[in-house]
């Protein structure tokens, strides 16, 4: 017998192409030596070409699930992916506070605003950006959302630093108590400029961009190597470092599958001599 390890929980949708969503969140607990455990929000169908279309689990199914495991095996970190719509995200909200898990306990609490794929398949039901600013926002010890869900949430358009950082201004009045506004969408950048804040200081995080379309589950990753980190006991600036540090070498050795957009990978982390 071994000691057990750190415990991380992702509410998230499923994606039966398994390079995002729950799966990507679970390859990457794996790698990073974390036991990752589920509450499944959406089974989606989809393949490297895009989301063909997604059911809701029942919204009694999702909270059990979180109580489940949170009351019995404990979580050290938590992250919401795709909720889907305002009922689940509220009903969730009050499930987290009622197993003790956001910013005003001691479990850390990562959300990733998912709105939509980078196909454009929307991932999210649009009366539920409310929900998410006001009943997951207050909660969030760290939200993490790209440039599209910066412009849907605040209104602000990200351009340049400056509005990088009044994005991140406009995210932190909903009451998170950090923010990473990932600027990895900003094209014209020649790098990969994420901006954290707490409204108090102001990091830039600055990585190489690689010249790849195989970039499918990559806001997960990060959101999910962050998470990972959080639940070993790091404080957010130094999870939200070794998850840049994971996605950065996920994106690296992101792999062709299917004949659309293919994953990145988290194999990099796993030892390569084995048989
Ligand atoms: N499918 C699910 C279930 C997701 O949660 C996400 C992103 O969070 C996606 C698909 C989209 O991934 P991408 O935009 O990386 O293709």
């Amino acid at each position: 017998m071994t000691a057990t390890p750190h415990t991380a929980l992702t509410i998230a949708g499923s994606d039966s192409g398994g390079g995002a969503g729950i799966q990507a969140d679970l390859r990457t607990f794996f790698a990073c030596g974390v036991h990752g455990m589920t509450a499944i929000t959406a089974v989606t169908v989809q393949n490297s070409r895009g989301v063909q279309g997604f059911s809701e689990v029942p919204v009694e199914t999702v909270t059990a699930q979180i109580k489940a495991v949170a009351t019995d095996m404990g979580v050290d970190a938590a992250k919401t992916g795709m909720l889907a719509t305002a009922d689940i995200i509220t009903a969730v909200a009050k499930t987290l506070d009622e197993v003790h898990i956001g910013r005003s306990t001691d479990v850390p609490f990562v959300v990733d605003p998912v709105a939509a794929s980078m196909h454009g398949d929307a991932l999210l039901r649009e009366e539920a950006l409310e929900a998410i600013r006001t009943e997951l926002f207050p909660r969030a010890t760290l939200v993490t959302p790209n440039l599209d869900e910066v412009r849907l949430l605040t209104g602000v358009t990200v351009t340049d630093a400056e509005s990088q950082r009044e994005a991140a201004r406009a995210l932190l009045e909903f009451g998170p108590q950090w923010v990473l506004v990932k600027g990895g969408h900003l094209y014209e950048a020649p790098d990969c400029v994420d901006l954290l804040s707490d409204g108090v200081q102001f990091v830039e995080l600055t990585g190489p961009r690689h010249d790849t379309p195989h970039t499918h589950g990559g806001g997960d990753t990060l959101a999910s190597a962050i998470t990972a980190s959080l639940a070993k006991g790091l404080g957010v600036p130094d999870a939200v470092a070794a998850g840049k540090h994971f996605i950065e070498r996920a994106v690296a050795e992101s792999y062709p599958l299917g004949s659309g957009i293919g994953p990145v990978s988290p194999f990099w982390r796993l030892a390569d001599d084995l048989p």
